[in-house]
């Protein structure tokens, strides 16, 4: 092939932990075709089956855990204690969409003369393009759903963060998924992604990544009217009013924002605060900023590691000018380090309007409740956000206003295996997880039986 090989490295120390040969368009479509040779068979296998075959898919990824976790931490610089619950959730989503294969139903509709009956049928061979910040979590997002409802995969890791999906694509064969079934492609994304977004024999592209890349994404699929599901940028805001318990809400703030570097597409990093409660919320923020372990990813006890590459790092720095609110420490030395920056913004400045995707958290004050839904949905973007106050009916009345996918009160959790997950405007369209991910890796077909 002549191509520079992939290096691959650890971003806490900047060593190279691996040398890979990168794909091209030949490997890819050569991944396509084995795929589309595996379709028929693994759309035959009966849905107990298949649900047994994902179960054990699950189990084995409880089983080798530990192994999972370390190459999670050591390729993307997290938290060994954060990687580790992320494969814990990788196993869950395997488990959820074992016991959903079979209750994914169609429906009878009454109609004159017959029988009108709906069927899920798979779409095909799927492409699937995951981004380096939750490689193997949003691998399985896209993995569980697409084979619980039979189609067949090529997967398409980022090519900063390939490890783990190839060390899961070997646990799937270990469960006795067929050969074929799943297909790990390591490449450039131009080349390889591109490959699969306008390759005739691919049915549907599930992508996570940039807004911008998305864009392309889409304009490529439209030539062959190709699915897609588009999980993209976010800009979230985290509300917190002044009747909230302010103490518990500054607390977390911080893990919303600082959380795997805030390299999170659904971190809080616009933290908007009633004005009456401003200065009090504040102080209690930079006390709960300090606090945030920034470390080895080996520790136990790091809370926050490396960005994922020195030229992402320079892309970070570029927001904040001046002097923050706050600026933590980093280790000194090797490594993509950035300190928990917090900073002062309105919510017209670049700070705010722009996805960082770094551990930078801008401050906004707002007067009242109209004001504070009109801030948080000032932003093309529409993917999470959290919601504080003791007040009941503002919780839900702001939900409800909110221009977003996915919203948490007096907490700021966003993803649970069992629920949707997906963004409003330009952070994307279609739902991962539960059972509305299903929606979107099948394709209804209407069939009516005339009786008379
Ligand atoms: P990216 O868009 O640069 O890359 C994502 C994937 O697309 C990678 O695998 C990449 O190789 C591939 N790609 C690049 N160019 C392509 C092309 N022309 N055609 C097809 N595929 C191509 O994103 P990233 O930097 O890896 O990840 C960060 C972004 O992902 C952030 O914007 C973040 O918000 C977003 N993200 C969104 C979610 C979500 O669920 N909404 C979750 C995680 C990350």
């Amino acid at each position: 092939m002549g191509q520079m090989a992939l290096i691959v490295t650890n971003p806490a120390t900047e060593e190279t932990i691996a040398e890979l040969e990168p794909a091209g368009v030949e490997e890819t479509d050569a991944a396509v075709a084995r795929a589309k040779a595996a379709f028929e068979e693994w759309r035959a296998v009966a849905p107990t089956d298949r649900g047994r075959l994902l179960r054990r898919l699950a189990t084995l990824v409880e089983e080798n855990a530990g192994e999972l976790a370390r190459i999670e931490s050591q390729n993307v610089g997290k938290p060994i204690a954060g990687a580790r619950a992320e494969v814990a959730m990788v196993a869950q989503v395997f488990h959820f969409y074992a016991g959903a294969v079979d209750k994914h139903y169609g429906q009878t509709i009454p109609v004159a003369g017959g029988v009108d009956m709906t069927f899920r049928e798979p779409l095909g061979v799927v492409g699937l393009i995951v981004p380096w910040n939750f490689p193997l979590n949003i691998s399985s997002w896209k993995l569980g759903p697409a084979l619980a409802c039979g189609n067949t995969v090529v997967l398409k890791p980022a090519e900063l963060t390939p490890l783990s999906a190839l060390r899961l694509a070997e646990l799937i064969l270990e469960a006795g998924i067929p050969e074929g079934v799943v297909n790990v492609v390591v490449g450039p994304g131009r080349v390889v992604g591109q490959r699969l977004v306008e390759h005739p024999d691919v049915a549907k592209i599930g992508f996570t990544g940039s807004t911008e890349v998305g864009r392309g994404v889409m304009q490529g699929a439209a030539e062959t009217i190709k699915r897609v599901t588009l999980e993209l940028g976010g800009k979230s805001a985290n509300v917190v009013f002044a009747d909230a318990d302010l103490e518990k809400a500054a607390a977390a703030a911080p893990y919303a924002v600082f959380d795997n570097a805030g390299q999170d597409c659904c971190a809080r990093s616009r933290i908007l605060v009633e004005r009456s409660a401003y200065d009090r919320f504040a102080d209690l923020l930079v006390e709960a900023t300090r606090n945030v372990k920034v470390g080895d990813p080996a520790d136990e006890s790091t809370e926050m590691g490396p960005l994922i590459s020195a030229q992402h790092r320079e892309t970070v720095a570029s927001f904040v000018d001046g002097e923050p609110l706050f600026r933590g420490d980093t280790p000194n030395g090797r490594g993509y380090w950035y300190p928990c920056t917090l900073v002062e913004a309105s919510n017209q400045d670049r700070v705010a309007r722009e996805e960082v995707f770094g551990p930078v958290a801008a401050l906004i004050p707002f007067a009242d409740e109209e004001e504070a839904v009109e801030i948080a949905n000032d932003t093309p973007y529409g993917l999470s956000g959290s919601i504080w106050t003791e007040n009941g009916a503002r919780a839900l009345r702001v939900a409800r206003a909110l221009d977003t996918g996915v919203l948490s009160i007096n907490s700021n959790s966003s993803v649970r295996p069992s629920t949707p997950f997906g963004g409003f405007k330009q952070s994307g369209f279609g739902r991962e997880l539960g059972m509305h991910a299903l929606d979107g890796y099948s394709e209804i077909k209407n069939v009516y039986l005339a009786t008379g």
